[in-house]
C-alpha cells in the first residue's frame, strides 16, 4: 500500500478533503479521531478510557492509539490499493512506529500534506460544527487546548517527515474545491 498523511490543526479539514481523495483516488479513510469515537460508542472499559482523554482535550496514550490502530489496519481487505491516515501520527513517537510498521508489512507512507489555517479561523469553524457535530470536544476551553496539544505534540512529526523529504504544507484556506485542488496536484504525482 502506498499511504498519504493528511495533517494540521483540528478542523483545517481533513475530513472533508479525505472524501474527496477517497473518491478521486481509491484510497481508503483511516481517521484515528473516528476509531476512537466508535470505540466510545461500543461503551467498553476502553472506550471510558478513551473518552476520559478525548473529553478533555488531550491525546490518547500512544500505546492505546496503535494497537487501535494497528488492529484495524489488520482487518483491512487484501486489495487495499492506500489509505489516507487522518489525525495520525499526532506524535513524534507514533510516527516513529508509523514507520517500523509500514516497514514490517511492506508499505510505505509517500507524503505528508499539512492544511495550514490560521488559528482564529480554525477556532471559528470549530465553534460553528460543535452547533450540530455533538462532539463533546467542540467547545471553546476544548478547542483550546487541542490547540496547545497540536502545537506541543504534533508540529515535531511535520519536521520529521520533512527530514525524510516527504513533507508538503498547502494554503488551507480557500474554497473546498480549491484546497482539494491543491492537494491533487501533490496526489497526481504519486498516484499516476
Ligand atoms: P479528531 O477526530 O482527529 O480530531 O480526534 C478527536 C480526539 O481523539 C483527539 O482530540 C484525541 O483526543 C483523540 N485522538 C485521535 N487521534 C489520535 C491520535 N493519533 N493520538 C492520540 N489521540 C488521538
Amino acid at each position: 500500500m502506498i499511504n498519504i498523511i493528511l495533517c494540521g490543526a483540528p478542523g483545517c479539514g481533513k475530513g472533508t478533503q479525505s472524501d474527496f481523495i477517497v473518491e478521486k483516488y481509491g484510497l481508503t479513510h483511516l481517521s484515528t479521531g473516528d476509531l476512537m469515537r466508535k470505540e466510545i460508542a461500543s461503551g467498553s472499559e476502553l472506550g471510558k478510557t478513551i473518552l476520559s482523554y478525548t473529553g478533555q482535550g488531550h491525546l490518547v496514550p500512544d500505546d492505546v492509539t496503535l494497537s487501535i490502530l494497528e488492529k484495524h489496519i489488520e482487518s483491512l481487505p487484501a486489495d487495499t490499493k492506500g489509505l489516507i491516515f487522518d489525525g495520525f501520527p499526532r506524535t513524534l513517537n507514533q510516527a516513529v512506529q508509523l514507520e517500523r510498521l509500514m516497514k514490517k508489512r511492506g508499505d510505505k507512507t509517500a507524503i505528508l500534506i499539512d492544511i495550514n489555517v490560521p488559528e482564529d479561523e480554525i477556532i471559528r469553524r470549530l465553534l460553528e460544527r460543535g452547533k450540530t457535530s455533538g462532539r463533546a470536544d467542540d467547545n471553546l476551553e476544548t478547542i483550546k487546548e487541542r490547540l496547545v496539544v497540536y502545537h506541543d505534540q504534533t508540529r515535531p512529526v511535520d519536521d520529521y517527515y520533512e527530514l525524510m523529504d516527504k513533507y508538503v504544507r498547502i494554503q488551507g484556506l480557500g474554497t473546498i474545491s480549491e484546497i482539494f485542488g491543491r492537494i491533487c496536484r501533490v496526489l497526481d504525482k504519486i498516484y499516476k
